[in-house]
C-alpha cells in the first residue's frame, strides 16, 4: 500500500499549554522528599523482562540507547533462569518483554513459549519496523498465534513527527505493519490486543517542555485519524511521558536543559498518581538477570535492593522461593517523569 504524504500540522490535542518552568534551582525538592513517605513495594505481579539492546532503529528519545550496533543480550544460562521463575512464581501473571527490540534478542521466543504454556499474559513491546527485516517477517502472525498483546511506538500519527523521532522511513513502515496486524484481528478480536504508545517530542527549548496531552482525547485523534486514512483499529493509546534518561538526558543534558527539565516535571508533581506507579508491582530485569525496580532504574544502573541493602539478582529471588523480597523502591530525581500531571507508566497515564 502507499502512504500518502499527509499534512505535518500541529493538531490542537498536541498543542497543550507549557507549564511554567521559571521556578529556580532552590524550588527543586528531592522526590522522596516530595513522596513524604518511602515508596513501598506491593506484591509483584508483572515480571518485566529487557531482552538487550540490540534494535533495528535508533530513535532520538530512546532511553534504552538501543540500536544495530548493540550487541548485549540475554545468556542462554539467564534465560532458563527466567523459566525457573516464571515456572516457580504463580503470582506472575504478565511477563512484559522488552530491549531493545526484544524480538530481535536472545530468548524472545523461550520466554514467549514459556510463559504462555503456563498461562501468563505476554507483553511484546514492539516497534513495528522490525517486522520488516529479513528473518523475522513471519513476527505477526507468531504473535497471533500464541495471542501477545502488542504494545507499539508511534509517537504521532503524523508523519513528519514520527520519522524526525525515529528515523526516516519508520511511519511507512509501521503504518503497514499495524495493517498487517489488524489483518490478522489485531485490534477487532478482544483476544489479539493492540496498543500503540505516543511520547511527546524531546524538547528542544525550555518554551517547548510538554507532558503528554490527556490521554483519552488524543486517543479519539489517533483513532478517527488512522481509521480515516488508513482503516487502521487498535484499543488503546498509552500515553507516556520523557524521562531524562538515555539519550533523552543526553539530548538535554547538551543544551544545558536536563535541570530545568526536571524542575518543570517537578513542578507539575501529582501526588494521586503515586499509588499506581508501576515500579510498586513489578521487578525488572537485564539481560545479566540483575533485577530493578523499573526499567529506567536499569539503565541508571540502580539496583532493587533486599531489606539488608543487597542488590538483588534472578538467581537470589530463586534461591530465597520469593518475589517479595523488597520493602522499598529505590527513587531517583527522573521519578517525577513518572509523577507529572496524569502520571506516566509503561501501560499509559496512571489517573
Ligand atoms: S525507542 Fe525502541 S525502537 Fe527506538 S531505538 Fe529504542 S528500543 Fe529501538
Ligand atoms: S522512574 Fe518511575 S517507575 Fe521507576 S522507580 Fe521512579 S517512579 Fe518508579
Amino acid at each position: 500500500m502507499v502512504v500518502p504524504h499527509l499534512t505535518t500540522t500541529l493538531p490542537e490535542t498536541l498543542r497543550r499549554p507549557v507549564i511554567n518552568t521559571s521556578a529556580g534551582p532552590s524550588a527543586f525538592v528531592p522526590f522522596s522528599e516530595k513522596l513524604g513517605m518511602p515508596l513501598t513495594k506491593q506484591p509483584i505481579s508483572i515480571l518485566q523482562i529487557n531482552l538487550g539492546r540490540h534494535c533495528n532503529l535508533a530513535c532520538t528519545h530512546c532511553h534504552v540507547e538501543a540500536g544495530p550496533k548493540r550487541t548485549e543480550e540475554l545468556s542462554p544460562e539467564i534465560c532458563e533462569l527466567l523459566i525457573t521463575a516464571i515456572d516457580r512464581f504463580p503470582q506472575i501473571e504478565t511477563l512484559d518483554l522488552t530491549g531493545g527490540a526484544p524480538e530481535m534478542n536472545y530468548g524472545f521466543r523461550p520466554l514467549v513459549e514459556a510463559a504462555r504454556s503456563r498461562g501468563k499474559a505476554v507483553i511484546v513491546r514492539s516497534n513495528l519496523t522490525i517486522y520488516f527485516v529479513p528473518g523475522f517477517e513471519d513476527l505477526p502472525e507468531y504473535f497471533a498465534r500464541h495471542k501477545l498483546r502488542v504494545v507499539a511506538s508511534l509517537p504521532c500519527y503524523l508523519k513528519d513527527n514520527v520519522d524526525k523521532q525515529r528515523g526516516s522511513g519508520v511511519y511507512h513502515d509501521s503504518i503497514r505493519a499495524l495493517q498487517w496486524l489488524n489483518h490478522l484481528g489485531y485490534g477487532r478480536d478482544p483476544e489479539l490486543i493492540l496498543d500503540l504508545v505516543y511520547n511527546p517530542p524531546v524538547p528542544i527549548a525550555p518554551d517547548e517542555f510538554r507532558l503528554p496531552p490527556q490521554q483519552a482525547s488524543l486517543e479519539r485523534d489517533y483513532q478517527a485519524f488512522l481509521h480515516e486514512h488508513f482503516g487502521i483499529e487498535f484499543d488503546r493509546l498509552l500515553t507516556i511521558t520523557n524521562l531524562p534518561v538515555g539519550r533523552t538526558q543526553q539530548f538535554l543534558q547538551r543544551r544545558a536543559l536536563n535541570r530545568p527539565y526536571l524542575r518543570f516535571l517537578a513542578a507539575s508533581y501529582n501526588p494521586k498518581t503515586v499509588a499506581d506507579l508501576m515500579c510498586r508491582n513489578e521487578l525488572s530485569v537485564d539481560y545479566h538477570g540483575n533485577v530493578y525496580d523499573c526499567d529506567f532504574n536499569q539503565m541508571e544502573n540502580v539496583p532493587a535492593r533486599m531489606v539488608d541493602g543487597t542488590p538483588l539478582t534472578v538467581a537470589k529471588l530463586l534461591e530465597l522461593d520469593d518475589l517479595d523480597v523488597i520493602r522499598e523502591v529505590q527513587t531517583r530525581p527522573y521519578c517525577y517523569g513518572c509523577t507529572a500531571g496524569s502520571g506516566s507508566s509503561c501501560g499509559g497515564a496512571l489517573v
